[in-house]
């Protein structure tokens, strides 16, 4: 790598807020997906609503090199489709509907959509909407509303029309979906993820924590440690919001979808909600979809884009991601630099809302490391050391360091390669591999070697240790230690 290319690397390094970016036709070179990393981007996200096997594990292997030549280690997160439903084929690529008048929607796949009758993908269609129920089409472009079901044809009204094409997406925000959260091509998927080690495993349409318990027993069974990501975006994962958080270890507002569910003007306060609950719960939270929507065609955002990158930022996300703006986009990699800059620029300013406080709960699990944990946040900013350095096997420590926001440095050792990548969606965190533990003393002075080695800190620097003295027992974290970098 050239000067100008570390330096840009360096700098994405620094970086707090992480950066996920889609990987699709317009990216899936090594090339582009190692100016991404360069650029900024931390997560890899194969979308398996779109793709064969063989072009996502062309990317899984792509991404693999990278790693290996380089240290940003990247994560890899497979997005599981999930129970979409959608319209079927439509004649001359789209046909108008107009408000007023009546659609049928069938079930009979082998239907060629009219103005009079569109077919849908979905089976339990018609067996689960009900008279007055809403069915909202593209995005919600378009809106139906049920007003009789006959057999397998579903008789609607339209609210709003419009033209309505092929092979576009439906919601039925007011019905209760009958088919599992994961299908069968979501198990397939899913077989093929995790035979392949990706680093996370996203979970669409949501509904309650069950599903992720479910998820969770598949990985167990598999003996995979993969961390699941719960996307929300239906009405029903709203009421079971806590308990999915904490069945979960990360979780997606999934805009694109929540915001044709509930309604665009409830969807800032979810956000934010939902960004609230995960923060108490140390679990990471990823704002997607339209953040930077108008770079598909143009290489530059709107600035109302680049606000609501900024806002998520600035509200603490751990993460925000690039959709179609870096998977099939005209602009990939400046939707990539873009995003960087607008992070960059803001936590750079005082704008920017570091330092978190949270009322622990006395006697809850593992509190003794939380204590510790917090302990040394509090610490850090009180002496205004330049990082606090954390060992773990499970990622806990790394979580929960995270979940303070320090405005100190996150560094994190761990034996657990897979680890180093899993890490790399948190906010802040950066990881490190420690390749024996030996006693605390002398991993403690490898640790403080190596980091300076990689110019993470300076003689002369204050710095904080937090580590287990007992590794094998239940005490995650016990041990805090404060020192300057040694002189000699
Ligand atoms: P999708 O999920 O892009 O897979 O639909 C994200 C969203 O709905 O926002
Ligand atoms: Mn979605």
């Amino acid at each position: 790598m050239d000067n100008q290319t570390i330096h840009l690397a360096m700098q994405a390094s620094l970086k707090r807020t992480k950066i996920i970016a889609t990987v699709g036709p317009a990216s899936n070179t090594k090339e582009m997906l190692l100016q991404f990393a360069i650029s900024g981007a931390n997560t890899f996200r194969l979308n398996f609503s779109h793709g064969t096997h063989a072009d996502h594990l062309k990317v899984i292997k792509l991404i693999r090199a990278i790693n290996k030549e380089s240290n940003f280690n990247v994560a890899t997160m497979q997005d599981l489709q999930g129970p979409k439903i959608r319209i079927g084929t439509v004649e001359n690529n789209g046909v108008e509907i107009v408000p007023g008048q009546e659609l049928i929607i069938t079930t009979d796949r082998n239907h060629i959509g009219t103005s009079e009758m569109v077919s849908t993908s979905y089976e339990g269609f018609a067996k689960d909407v009900k008279v007055d129920e809403k069915v909202l089409i593209d995005d919600g472009r378009l809106e139906v509303q049920v007003i009789k079901v006959d057999g397998s044809k579903v008789h609607t009204r339209v609210v709003h029309g419009g033209l309505l094409k092929s092979r576009k997406g439906m919601n039925l925000p007011d019905s209760k979906i009958s088919a599992p959260c994961l299908t069968e091509k979501d198990l397939e998927d899913l077989e093929f993820g995790l035979k392949n080690d990706v680093d996370w495993v996203a979970i669409s349409f949501v509904r309650s924590h069950r599903d992720i318990d479910y998820l969770r027993s598949i990985i167990k069974e598999h003996k995979k440690n993969t961390r699941i990501i719960a996307k929300i975006e239906r009405p029903e994962a709203l009421k079971d919001l806590d308990g999915i958080i904490d069945a979960t270890d990360a979780v997606m507002v999934a805009r694109g979808d929540l915001g044709v569910e509930t309604s665009l003007a409830e969807l800032p306060v979810l956000q934010k909600d939902i960004m609230k609950r995960c923060f108490q719960k140390a679990k990471p939270v990823i704002v997607a979809t339209q953040m930077l929507e108008s770079m598909v065609n143009n290489p530059i955002p709107t600035r109302a884009e680049a606000n609501d990158v900024a806002a998520a930022v600035m509200e603490g996300a751990d993460a925000v991601m690039l959709s179609e703006e870096s998977a099939a986009g005209k602009y990939p990699l400046q939707a990539v630099k873009t995003m960087n800059d607008i992070i960059r620029s803001i936590e750079l300013s005082p704008e920017m809302d570091y330092e978190r406080e949270f009322k622990l709960v006395p006697n809850s699990r593992y509190i003794i490391s939380k204590e510790v944990i917090q302990n040394a946040c509090i610490l850090a900013r009180a002496t205004k050391a330049k990082a606090i350095v954390g060992m773990t096997e499970s990622g806990f420590t790394a979580f929960h360091l995270a979940k303070h926001r320090p405005k100190c440095k996150i560094l994190i050792f761990t034996k657990d390669k897979g680890l180093l990548n899993t890490l790399n969606l948190v906010w802040g965190v950066k990881a490190f591999y420690l390749p024996k533990y030996e006693s605390i003393s002398k991993s403690l002075k490898l640790i403080e070697k190596l980091l300076i080695n990689e110019g993470c800190i300076d003689k002369g620097d204050l710095f904080i240790n937090i580590g287990s003295v007992k590794p094998n027992s239940n005490l995650k974290t016990n041990l805090i230690k404060i020192g300057y970098v040694d002189e000699d």
